[in-house]
This record gives structure tokens, C-alpha cells and sequence, in this order.
């Protein structure tokens, strides 16, 4: 996929206004950041402020949405399709936050399925998976992970725009983030899943970035393991400490 680090930023989750977006977007603009071919950065507002983000961001970061429809676009009130997204030269979709899943019920298959379509439409995805504390507790967060995994494994056959977001819920929000240990092992088993049930060079070549209360105090330490191949950040990419957490790729 390119970049050897990614940094993805879902940001504005609720309380974005046109004026904070600009404030933001200001602050990334004048950000010194490692070069493109160090560290991908993907910044990604809801679906209403995409085109100002798009339109006034610099040029070495891109923007994603943070959802789109699962088949081509029609009569589904309210939903944005991929078609729109190209249409407007957005490049990257987030799909199967857990948010999505959890409260809107957007099972395996049917994230499989946005995953699918995304591609088909020349949008790369930022896949996300993982596990809920009851889950992680009850010992079953690989079964989890690789369940979410398989549904999209079984759908896509070219992995190259895709990046796997390992964002354990319990750490989504909470400032609970993982410790390097704990995403480095997820990470490891990830990889090694899709080097047996998808192919050696797809496992090679996929990044897994890793989201879950990153911040710019501990983002070092978790970009130093070896299967952590970027980040997801959602509330401290709102922050100036956003810039720290790109300049882990280095
Ligand atoms: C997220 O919203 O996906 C996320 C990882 O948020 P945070 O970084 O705030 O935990």
C-alpha cells in the first residue's frame, strides 16, 4: 500500500462547526510533517464538511469519508454512495467503525459487502475491527478480530487499497488506550491470519494501524512495535498534538 507509515484522523465527530473545521484545518496546514513517502495522512470529517476540508487542505494529505453505502447508489434516503464519493474526488472511505457496528448494526457481512463495493468503485478503505471488553475478557477477541476479518477477506481478492484499523472498542473514546503489548499481539495474529488464509504477500504488504485512544504521550511507543503500521486517531487528532502522533512514523 505504498506509504510505510498511515496516520488516519476521524475527527469532528459531533461537534464540528465550519468554523472549528476551518481552525483545524489551518493547524494541519501549517503542521511540519516527514514527507508523503513516510507517512500517509488521511484526514476524515463527516460527510457535510468534506468538501471545505477537501478544498483547503494541503496537498499532501487526503481526505476520507467516514462511511458510504454498501451497493450502488439509488432510492436509500439519507445514505451516501460511493458513486458520490468519487464524484466529488474523495479517495478514501473509513467502513466498519465500531460505531457502525455496535449501534447500527452493521454486521460482518454486511461491512464485507461496503468493503467490496468501495474497492469496486476505485475508493480505498480503511477497514476497521475489533473487539468489545466482554469479549477481550471472555478470551475471544482473535475469534472476534478474525471473524470481522474473513467476511471481508472472503469478498475482496485485490488488498491493495486496503488498510486493516485494529480499534478495540473498549479503547475507542475512553482514554484507555491498548498497551504496545496488547496491539502488538492482535497486530502479530492479524497479520499471520491473513498470511494463511489470504496470501504471504498480502500479510507482508497490509498495514494495520492501530486506534483506540492514541495520543501524542504514547503514540512512540506503540508505532516502535513491529506489526503497528500507523494509527486511527480520533479525539487527539482534533488537537495540536496530532502533529506529534504523524511524526511517530519516523
Ligand atoms: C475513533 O473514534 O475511532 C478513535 C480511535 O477515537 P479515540 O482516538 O478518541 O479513541
Amino acid at each position: 500500500s505504498g506509504a510505510g507509515g498511515s496516520c488516519g484522523s476521524r475527527n469532528l465527530i459531533f461537534n464540528g462547526t465550519t468554523e472549528e473545521v476551518k481552525k483545524i484545518v489551518n493547524t494541519l496546514n501549517e503542521g511540519k510533517v516527514p514527507s508523503q513517502d513516510v507517512v500517509e495522512v488521511v484526514i476524515s470529517p463527516p460527510f457535510v464538511f468534506l468538501p471545505l476540508v477537501k478544498g483547503s487542505l494541503r496537498p499532501d494529505f487526503h481526505v476520507a469519508a467516514q462511511n458510504c453505502w454498501v451497493k450502488k447508489g439509488g432510492a436509500f434516503t439519507g445514505e451516501v454512495s460511493a458513486e458520490m464519493l468519487v464524484n466529488l474526488g474523495i479517495p478514501w472511505v473509513i467502513l466498519g467503525h465500531s460505531e457502525r457496528r455496535l449501534l447500527l448494526g452493521e454486521s460482518n457481512g454486511f461491512v464485507g459487502d461496503k468493503v467490496a463495493y468501495a474497492l469496486s468503485q476505485g475508493i480505498k478503505v480503511i477497514a476497521c475491527v475489533g473487539e468489545t471488553l466482554e469479549q477481550r475478557e471472555a478470551g475471544s477477541t482473535m475469534d472476534v478480530v478474525a471473524a470481522q476479518t474473513k467476511a471481508i477477506a472472503e469478498r475482496v481478492s485485490n488488498w491493495n487499497d486496503v488498510v486493516v484499523a485494529y480499534e478495540p472498542v473498549w479503547a475507542i473514546g475512553t482514554g484507555k488506550v491498548a498497551t504496545p503489548t496488547q496491539a502488538q499481539e492482535v497486530h502479530f495474529e492479524l497479520r499471520k491470519w491473513l498470511e494463511k488464509n489470504v496470501s504471504p504477500q498480502v500479510a507482508a504488504s497490509t498495514r494495520i494501524i492501530y486506534g483506540g485512544s492514541v495520543s501524542g504521550a504514547n503514540c512512540k511507543e506503540l508505532a516502535a512495535q513491529p506489526d503497528v503500521d500507523g494509527f486511527l486517531v480520533g479525539g487527539a487528532s482534533l488537537k495540536p498534538e496530532f502533529i506529534d502522533i504523524i511524526k511517530s512514523a519516523e
